[in-house]
C-alpha cells in the first residue's frame, strides 16, 4: 500500500530560486502559513548559479540612469513584444528591491564613495547591474535563505515553533496541481528519496520552478530544469505564452564535451572581453542590426573608449543584446571561421591585467582552469551558443501574478510575457525579486478574498499517485534513451535558426515521443531512483517542447529569441499577437493567438518616433501621432 503523508498550508510555493524564496518571505510577511517545496537542495536552484548581477537603476555609477531609461532598454531588448505593465513595474520597483536584500544583509561590491555598485550588460544603456564579483546569485540566495532564518526564529519567539508559519520540503517533487472545480485545492508531490507520496492541501500555489534548458541538448540549465511548472500550469488548465522565444546564450562553454554548455558569463565582455574568429577579426562589428544602429560603436578604437568614456562614445559590438550575439556566432562558425573546437575566440587575457581578471571574474577563472585547462588570464576561451532562459511561460496578470487558473501564481522565469521575445542580461534576478514579492501578495490577497476553503478531491490523488508509480511497473523502453532524442531533436530542429520544413519534422518526432513516453519504464523501487524521476519528467519536458515547435512554426518572423531562416525580417503585424498555449485533455497542444494590448500614452511616449517607427505598423503609428499632436 502506498501511504501519502498530508499536510495544510495557505500557501504552497514551489521552488526555492529567487522567486519563490522572495514570494514565500511575502506570503509569510502577510501572515499566510507557507510550504517552500523543491525539487534539489535547499540553496541549489538556478539562481544560486547567476553570475552577472542583478540590474536595477539606481544610478549610482551613471547618475543619468533612471526607471524609464532601464524600461526603453527593456522593452528594445525584447522587441517591443513584452507586457508593458511588467516591464514598467520591474523598472520602477527594481531598485528597492535591491536595496531590500542589502537591508536583508547582502553584501555587494561598492563603488569608490561606498555605493553599491553597478557594472554593464549587453543591452543596458548605463552601468546597472548591482553584483558580487560573478557570484551573485549565491549572495542573492544566502539572504534570502537567511531572512526566512530570521522569520522562522521570530516565529518561534510568538509560537514555539520555527516551523508555525514557514517550512521547507526539499528534494520532494511536484508533480500534479489539485483542483476544487475551477480553483486550486493543493499540490501532489513525490519525497526524491524515499519515494512517499506527499500531499499539499492549500487554496493557493506559486509556480517560481525556473527553466526549461534540459529539452535542449547544449544548455547552462541543470538538472532540474524540466520544464515542471510550465506543464503543471498547462496541465492545471492555465495558458502559456511566447514559448516560442528561448534565449540561447552566446557564450557557453564549448570544450571538453563533458562540460560543453557550461555558462561563460556576460560580465566577460561587460568588462572588456572581445569575441575574435579564427582570422582574428572582432566580427561583432559586422553584425549591428539596423535598428540599434544608432547605438553602437562602429570602430574598435571608439569601442574601445567607451569603457572609459561612456559620455562621448558608443558600446562596443559585443554588448549588443544576446540573440544577435548568438546568431553571430552561430554564422561565423557556420561559414567556416570558427575556433578549432566549434566556436569562437573570447579573449579578456589582452584586454585586462591577470590580476584585475582574478578579482572581476574569479569564477570565470576557476572553471576555466578546472574544466577546460585554460588560463584566461594568458589565453582565449573558446565559446559557443547555449540554450540559456526560455522567455515564455505561465501568462499572469502583471500586477498580482495570478495565472487565469484561480488560486494558481506565478513568478520567475516559469512566468511569460516579462521579457517579451529576448531577456536582457541582469533583468532576471531583478524579475524575481519583483515579481516574486508580488506573486506572493497576490496569494494572500486571494487568500483573504477567498469564502470557503476549496476542498482536495480524492480521486484526484489517486490518479496522480497511479500517473507517478505507472513507470515503475513497466518494463518499457529506457527514459534516458528518449530524453536524449527528444534533447537532440529540440537542439537540431527548434534550435537558434528555425525553418518550416525542420519544425515539422520535430513536431512529428516529438509527436512519437509522445507515444513512448507512455511506454517509458524504471528498473528497480521507489527508493532514490534518478531513473524513475526522469521518467516522470519526461512528461513535461514533451509538453514543453511541443508548445516551444508549435509555436515557432506559426510565428513566421524573426525576433528576439525566435529566428526563422524562410521569415528573416521582424514583421510589424507579429508584433501585436501573443501565442498562448493550452491543453484539454492533457496531451494536445493547442495555440490560439491573442493580441498585446496597446502600450499606455504616457509609456510610449517614453520613445522617439523614430525609433517606434522600426517596430510599429502604420496604423499604431497613426496613433501615436494622436497622442504626440
Ligand atoms: P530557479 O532559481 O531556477 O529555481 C527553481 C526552483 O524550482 C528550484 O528550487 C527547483 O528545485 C524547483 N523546482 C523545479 N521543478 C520543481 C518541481 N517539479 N517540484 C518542486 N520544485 C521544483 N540572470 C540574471 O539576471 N543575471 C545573471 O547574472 C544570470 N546568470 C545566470 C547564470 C547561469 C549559469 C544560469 C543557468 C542562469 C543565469 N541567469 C542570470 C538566469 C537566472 O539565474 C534564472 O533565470 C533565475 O535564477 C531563475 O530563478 P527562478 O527563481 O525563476 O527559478
Amino acid at each position: 500500500s502506498v501511504n501519502t503523508e498530508r499536510h495544510e498550508y495557505d500557501v504552497v510555493v514551489i521552488g526555492a530560486g529567487g522567486a519563490g524564496l522572495r514570494a514565500a518571505i511575502e506570503a509569510r510577511q502577510q501572515g499566510k502559513r507557507t510550504a517552500i517545496v523543491c525539487k534539489s537542495l535547499f540553496g541549489k536552484a538556478h539562481t544560486v548559479m547567476a553570475e552577472g548581477g542583478a540590474a536595477a537603476a539606481m544610478g549610482n555609477v551613471n547618475s543619468n540612469d533612471n526607471w524609464m531609461v532601464h524600461f526603453r532598454d527593456t522593452m528594445r531588448g525584447g522587441k517591443f513584444l513584452n507586457n508593458w505593465r511588467m516591464a514598467e513595474l520591474h523598472a520602477k520597483e527594481a531598485p528597492d528591491r535591491v536595496w531590500e536584500l542589502e537591508a536583508w544583509g547582502a553584501l555587494f561590491d561598492r563603488t569608490k564613495d561606498g555605493k553599491i555598485s553597478q557594472r554593464n550588460f549587453g543591452g543596458h544603456e548605463y552601468p546597472r547591474l548591482a553584483h558580487v564579483g560573478d557570484r551573485t546569485g549565491l549572495e542573492m540566495i544566502r539572504t534570502l535563505q537567511q531572512r526566512v532564518v530570521a522569520l522562522q526564529q521570530e516565529d518561534y519567539e510568538t509560537h514555539g515553533d520555527y516551523e508555525a508559519y514557514i517550512k521547507v520540503f526539499a528534494e520532494c517533487t511536484v508533480t500534479r496541481l489539485l483542483k476544487d472545480g475551477d480553483r486550486i485545492s493543493g499540490a501532489f508531490a513525490y519525497w526524491r528519496e524515499s519515494g512517499n507520496f506527499v500531499l499539499f492541501d492549500a487554496p493557493a500555489v506559486v509556480l517560481a520552478t525556473g527553466g526549461i534548458g534540459k529539452s535542449y541538448v547544449v544548455t547552462s540549465n541543470s538538472w532540474e530544469y524540466t520544464g515542471d511548472g510550465h506543464a503543471l500550469a498547462l496541465l492545471a488548465g492555465a495558458n502559456l505564452i511566447n514559448m516560442e522565444f528561448i534565449q540561447f546564450h552566446p557564450t557557453g562553454m564549448v570544450w571538453p564535451p563533458s562540460v560543453r554548455g557550461i555558462l561563460v558569463t556576460e560580465s566577460v565582455r561587460g568588462d572588456g572581453g572581445v569575441l575574435r574568429n579564427s582570422e582574428g577579426k572582432r566580427f561583432m562589428f559586422d553584425y549591428i542590426p539596423d535598428v540599434f544602429k544608432d547605438q553602437y560603436a562602429t570602430t574598435e578604437e571608439e569601442g574601445d573608449r567607451w569603457y572609459t568614456d561612456q559620455a562621448n562614445n558608443r558600446r562596443p559590438p559585443e554588448l549588443l543584446p544576446r540573440d544577435e550575439v548568438a546568431r553571430a556566432i552561430n554564422a561565423e562558425v557556420k561559414a567556416g571561421r570558427g575556433s578549432p573546437q566549434g566556436g569562437v575566440f573570447l579573449d579578456v587575457s589582452t584586454r585586462l591585467p591577470a590580476e584585475e581578471i582574478k578579482k572581476r571574474l574569479p569564477s570565470m577563472h576557476h572553471q576555466f582552469k578546472e574544466l577546460a585547462d585554460v588560463d584566461i588570464t594568458a589565453e582565449p576561451m573558446q565559446v559557443g551558443p547555449t540554450c540559456h532562459y526560455i522567455m515564455g511561460g505561465v501568462e499572469v496578470d502583471a500586477d498580482t501574478g495570478a495565472a487565469s487558473v484561480p488560486g494558481l501564481f506565478a513568478a520567475g522565469e516559469v512566468s511569460g510575457g516579462m521579457h517579451g521575445s529576448n531577456r536582457l542580461g541582469g533583468n532576471s534576478l531583478s524579475d524575481l525579486l519583483v515579481f516574486g514579492r508580488r506573486a506572493g501578495a497576490g496569494a494572500a490577497a486571494y487568500i483573504d478574498a477567498l469564502e470557503a476553503r476549496p476542498k482536495v478531491s480524492s480521486e484526484m490523488v489517486a490518479d496522480a499517485r497511479e500517473e507517478a508509480l505507472a513507470p515503475l511497473g513497466r518494463h518499457g523502453e529506457n527514459p534516458y534513451e528518449v530524453h536524449h532524442e527528444l534533447q537532440r531533436t529540440m537542439n537540431d530542429l527548434v534550435g537558434i535558426i528555425r525553418k518550416s520544413e525542420e519544425i515539422t519534422e520535430a513536431l512529428q518526432v516529438v509527436e512519437k515521443i509522445k507515444e513512448r513516453v507512455q511506454l517509458v519504464g524504471a528498473a528497480g523501487s521507489r527508493i532514490y531512483n534518478p531513473g524513475w524521476h526522469l521518467a516522470i519528467d519526461l512528461r513535461n519536458m514533451v509538453l514543453v517542447s511541443e508548445c516551444v515547435a508549435r509555436a515557432a512554426l506559426l510565428r513566421e518572423e524573426s525576433r528576439g529569441g525566435h529566428t526563422r531562416d524562410d521569415f528573416p525580417g521582424m514583421n510589424p503585424v507579429w508584433r501585436r499577437k501573443l501565442l498562448a498555449c493550452s491543453t484539454e485533455d492533457g496531451t494536445t497542444i493547442k495555440v490560439q493567438e491573442k493580441p498585446q494590448s496597446s502600450m499606455r500614452d504616457d509609456l510610449i511616449t517614453l520613445f522617439d518616433r523614430d525609433e517606434l517607427k522600426k517596430y510599429l505598423t502604420d496604423e499604431e503609428m497613426a496613433e501615436f501621432d494622436g497622442i504626440t499632436k
